[in-house]
């Protein structure tokens, strides 16, 4: 089985990426940071459906040092650059895996860093302060080496596919931003690479935290008063075995500002630790 192409450096990346786009293909981008599994596939295959089959579809995968706080796991991050390359081969879909090595991204001397106010305030902001800057940098590097016409991004991390349409708007990077619907375990577990850290105790407790989203969600639909049920969610988590809980919310699902009533869309956003694992989840109310 011949594996797809993995290309380490942004000149490569340019070379391959303009010979594309002389032919007229439009290109597509989903950015990852491996550890590969069906929501990552899933993001793909949209892509691929996206830009039709004249299209290019590029898979990114970094480990991106800058959006991890030094107490957080990017040493222990799960990478497996083969398994992944494997994963998209029988997958299909994508073109090449863009693998840089950090200084491709970082070079000696690199000091810019991406603020973003707006939707990056608050909910993860809170719990890690530095995360959006991060994500949103390195986002805007990989869109400015691989310029893309589209990316795709998983509604899995909502308040991050929020704070990228952002950048993109800010910046007028003209580049389609779309967001790909959460794929999920049987039992409702948000797929998601740290799943892996998850003992067998942990996984049946990582299971209610969508369970208790989708039924907070109703209540709120039927008449609860959302800050009454935000607070009623955070305390069943408890009780369901979730050693902490940094926030269950209920925002406008354009601006992640809070809301009193659903007058507009809403979403429920939550993050909440078991065992050593945080897990995030979010659904529309
Ligand atoms: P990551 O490798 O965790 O940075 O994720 C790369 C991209 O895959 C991000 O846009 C995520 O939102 C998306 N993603 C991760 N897990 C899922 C999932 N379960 N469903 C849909 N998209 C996902």
């Amino acid at each position: 089985m011949t594996l797809i192409p993995i290309i380490r450096t942004k000149s490569a990346l340019g070379a391959q990426r303009n010979a594309w786009a002389a032919d007229g293909a439009s290109i597509a981008l989903v950015p990852t940071m491996g550890a590969l599994h069906e929501g990552h596939l899933t993001l793909v295959r949209e892509a691929r459906r996206y830009v039709g089959p004249q299209g290019r579809v590029i898979v990114s995968i970094f480990v991106n040092p800058a959006q991890f706080a030094p107490h957080e796991d990017f040493d222990h991050y799960p990478r497996d650059l083969a398994a992944d390359a494997a994963k998209l081969e029988t997958s299909g879909g994508a073109d090449f895996i863009y693998a840089p090595d950090a200084s491709e991204i970082y070079p000696d001397g690199f000091a810019a860093r991406i603020h973003i106010d707006g939707p990056a305030s608050g909910l993860e902001s809170e719990a890690r302060p530095h995360f959006f800057s991060g994500v949103a940098t390195v986002v805007a590097k990989l869109f400015l080496q691989v310029k893309p016409g589209c990316a795709f991004f998983g509604e899995k991390d909502y308040q991050q596919l929020l704070v990228v349409k952002q950048l993109v708007r800010d910046l007028d990077l003209g580049i389609e931003i779309v967001g790909v619907p959460i794929v999920r375990e049987a039992d409702g577990l948000a797929l998601s690479s740290r799943n892996a850290y998850l003992s067998a105790h942990d996984r049946q407790i990582a299971g209610t935290l969508n369970r208790v989203l989708q039924g907070t969600a109703t209540m709120v639909r039927k008449g609860t008063p959302i800050e009454r049920a935000e607070h009623e969610a955070a305390s069943i988590l408890k009780q369901s075995g979730f050693s902490r809980v940094d926030y269950v919310a209920i925002r406008d699902a354009e601006t992640l500002e809070p809301v009193k009533n659903l007058d507009r869309p809403a979403r429920i956003l939550a993050a909440s630790v078991v065992g050593r694992t945080r897990l995030i989840d979010n659904m529309p109310v």
